[in-house]
């Protein structure tokens, strides 16, 4: 057994003084507050669970920095968009492990845990079916660097809601209902301990109602979370109305039965009466508000979905940035900027970023399928933080403005050590892989050239 005693910890109950953790077999056998040390515990500052990050497409890291030059006419997520398949067109079963294997190194090093990967790049390049070479690398990159992995693959079949067929770019994603569901039925049969598969599908516009509803009915059968792109975009908000006669989240919640297994990603464009229904749905929403800011998509209704009991998580998307902190921070900076106030988030209670932390944990484990409530418990997953105790950016803070301080308080973590299942995946701030990972991402950076691709 593995032992941890921390000065001051965040369990499930609240903050708690001197308490041993006891380990065993990937999971918390044993909580002790006011506990005494023994010899051969790890000692350690501050404890804390670690995070889901909720939204993932791994091989997007590569596009951070790489759009930010305006373009001839008005650059939007369309134009965006265009990159972005310049880069998937590049990205084979070695190239996406390398990529994932980095990016999930960066997110355990932040303080991510676990990690649900929204995949449909399903062939590799020039194939139009190769089984399941994409998940493999995937499930590599992630025991590279020790992320629980909560693999996503989701269903894209048509190019829009004109039922128009995909692009040839978009033939990378296409695989027909059935050849998905047998890929998504062979990887469940690999899952284990750190490894599960949830079912999804890419967007209103990437899938026919018909198909969306088999998928739904594939997760509430197999009881797994069940992911959906929607409303990120007025464009889509406009093409549903103009097919449907009604707006995408009205029109899901009335047709698709959506609760409590459903995580819908962005749901940005809502109108008041979308935001008290999907509350009420006991569905999640997963806020990427890094990626959303960086595509220009808009501001989801944060406070009112809130205080209508809503649920979130978060995720970095497209990872132009890899911390979620960094994502807690600008969640409530969009908010402040455009509602002209301060302390948005602290819905239920007083310190944002405690509200926001425990929202994403509680939010983060639902979205991702994990059992209770991501929080540190008897019988809980071993997935923690430590956090330095002599860090300066905590000196002076107790627990009621720890979460605060490390949301507010700038860039560089004070993260001591990572676990992941029992295993320490960060030590003195350092991740195993890090070394490894950057190396060969590296390599990889230097020899992908989208410069050619410039629409
Ligand atoms: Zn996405």
């Amino acid at each position: 057994m593995t032992a941890i005693h921390a000065r001051l910890a965040l369990l499930d109950g609240g903050w708690a003084e001197q308490v041993r953790l006891g380990i065993e077999d990937g999971i918390v056998v044993t909580v002790d507050r006011d506990a005494r040390a023994e010899d051969a515990d790890v000692r350690a500052g501050i404890v804390i669970p670690g995070l889901v990050n909720a939204h993932s497409h791994a091989f997007q890291r590569l596009l951070a920095g790489r759009t930010e030059q305006r373009g001839p006419g008005r650059d939007t997520f369309w134009t965006w968009r265009t990159r972005m398949y310049a880069l998937a067109r590049q990205v084979d079963a070695a190239v996406l492990e390398t990529i994932a294997t980095r990016v999930y190194t960066e997110m355990v090093a932040t303080g991510y845990t676990t990690v649900a990967e929204f995949h449909y790049l399903h062939n590799e390049p020039g194939k139009t079916a190769t089984g399941d070479a994409m998940f493999d690398a995937l499930v590599a990159a992630a025991e590279a660097s020790g992320i629980r992995l909560a693999y996503v693959p989701v269903l894209y079949e048509r190019g829009g809601f004109d039922d128009g067929p995909p692009s040839d770019d978009q033939l990378r994603f296409v695989r027909k209902l059935d050849e998905f569901v047998a890929h998504y039925e062979r990887v469940r049969a690999k899952a284990g301990a750190s490894v599960s598969v949830g079912i999804g599908a890419h967007s209103l516009r990437a899938v026919r109602p018909a198909s969306l509803q088999a998928v739904a009915d594939i997760a509430a059968r197999d009881e797994v979370p069940m992911h959906l792109h929607v409303a990120e975009q007025e464009r889509e908000v406009d093409e549903c109305l103009a097919t449907f006669g009604t707006r995408p989240v009205a029109w899901l919640l009335d047709k698709m039965g959506v609760g409590a297994n459903w995580c819908l990603v962005h749901a940005t464009h809502l109108d008041g009466g979308e935001t008290e229904a999907l509350a009420a749905s006991g569905a999640v929403v997963c806020l990427c508000p890094s990626t959303e800011a960086n595509l220009g998509d808009g501001l989801f209704p944060l406070q009112p979905y809130l205080e209508a009991g809503g649920r979130i998580a978060i995720g970095s998307d497209s990872h132009v940035t890899v911390n979620p902190f960094e994502e807690l921070r600008w969640l409530e900076y969009g908010q402040r900027l455009a509602m002209r106030t301060r302390n948005v988030a602290a819905v239920g209670r007083p310190e944002t970023g405690r509200s926001l932390f425990e929202a994403a944990l509680r939010g983060g484990a639902q979205a991702a399928g994990l059992s209770a409530s991501g929080g540190l418990a008897n019988g809980a997953p071993a997935d923690l933080v430590v956090l330095d105790d002599d860090s300066p950016m905590l000196a002076g803070h107790s627990g009621r403005s720890l979460l605060d301080a490390l949301v507010f308080s700038g860039f560089t973590l004070p993260i001591d050590r990572v676990m992941v299942a029992g295993a320490w995946q960060v030590e003195d701030g350092v991740h195993r892989a890090e070394a490894s990972s950057a190396a060969a991402y590296t390599g990889l950076a230097k020899r992908i050239d989208l410069d050619e691709e410039r629409p």
